[in-house]
């Protein structure tokens, strides 16, 4: 067996597959290729796509499309359950379709698919997710100025605040939540805490204008792919007036920044060792 083919990236909403897995158990099938994203169980950031896959004469509600992994011995393990990091060695990579209720008995492996991904949630998530990495470039450029050692810097430039700090990120239709620990291991690596909670107002309203910027300047959105499997490396790329910004993503996102009408955050620091960032994009 292959890893599945996935369409996903260039923005495939329908696709037609063979049936190569039935697993009643969990419910879920599995077919060659799909253009469902699945939620990642290692960094499960994005929401899995739903929607419907016709099999003859039936129709199923497909739930959430997720992750299922393949061992070499044979066994099928699904989501949550998959005991090893995606792309890991030994694992055949497979993206499953959970279906919301029983199978149908005469479902059957060899069946023939017709896919559709429920099509304004895939919008509303491609749009949650890209506002979700603006957000944090915009508040990598915000805090930049409160580092007093060197670090790793992001697409942009800017010290790497991002990947410092952020310890879960979840995008949901149009929009995202991200936290950001704040603790005594940040301030060791040079970050001015105190700093920011004086005048963490004022970073907000910077990071609001940055992304109005951004979203006016209208620059084209993709994604690029070292190959057509679920475990291919997977590159998104935005052009913003300061320059084309890439980095691995392995979620979707919108075509255009044309796409957006506003992106805004607010910050919330009630709790002084966790900064929570809820970004919120309104659609064009
Ligand atoms: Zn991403």
């Amino acid at each position: 067996m292959q890893s599945t083919r996935v369409s996903f990236p260039d923005g495939s909403l329908t696709g037609e597959g063979e049936v190569l897995i039935v697993d009643r158990d969990s419910s879920v099938l599995i077919v060659d290729a799909t253009p469902f994203h699945p939620v990642d169980h290692t960094w499960p950031d994005q929401p899995g796509d739903s929607g419907t896959i016709s099999l003859g004469g039936s129709r199923l509600e497909v739930s959430e499309a997720v992750m299922a992994a393949v061992d070499d011995e044979g066994a099928l393990f699904v989501g949550g359950d998959i005991p090893a990091k995606r792309g890991a060695e030994g694992w055949t990579w497979l993206v499953a379709h959970r279906i919301a209720g029983d199978l149908p008995a005469d479902v059957a492996v060899g069946a023939h698919a017709v896919m559709d991904v429920d099509a304004d949630r895939r919008s509303a998530l491609s749009r949650g997710h890209t506002a979700c990495h603006l957000a944090s470039l915009a508040l990598d450029a915000a805090v930049a100025d409160l580092w007093r050692k060197e670090i790793g810097i992001d697409p942009l430039g800017s010290p790497d605040f991002e990947s410092r700090a952020n310890q879960s990120s979840r995008i949901h239709l149009d929009g995202s939540v991200d936290e950001y620990r704040l603790g005594k291991s940040l301030r060791k690596a040079g970050f001015d805490s105190a700093g920011f909670a004086d005048s963490f107002a004022e970073r907000e309203a910077r990071i609001n204008e940055v992304l109005a910027g951004w979203v006016s300047s209208g620059g084209e959105s993709r994604i690029e792919v070292d190959g057509p499997s679920i475990v291919d490396r997977r590159t998104w790329r935005c052009a913003l007036p300061e320059g084309e910004v890439g980095f691995l993503c392995g979620g979707t996102h919108v075509r255009s920044l044309t796409e957006f009408s506003s992106i805004t955050v607010s910050l919330d620091l009630s709790d002084p060792q966790l900064l929570v960032m809820t970004t919120t994009a309104a659609p064009a």
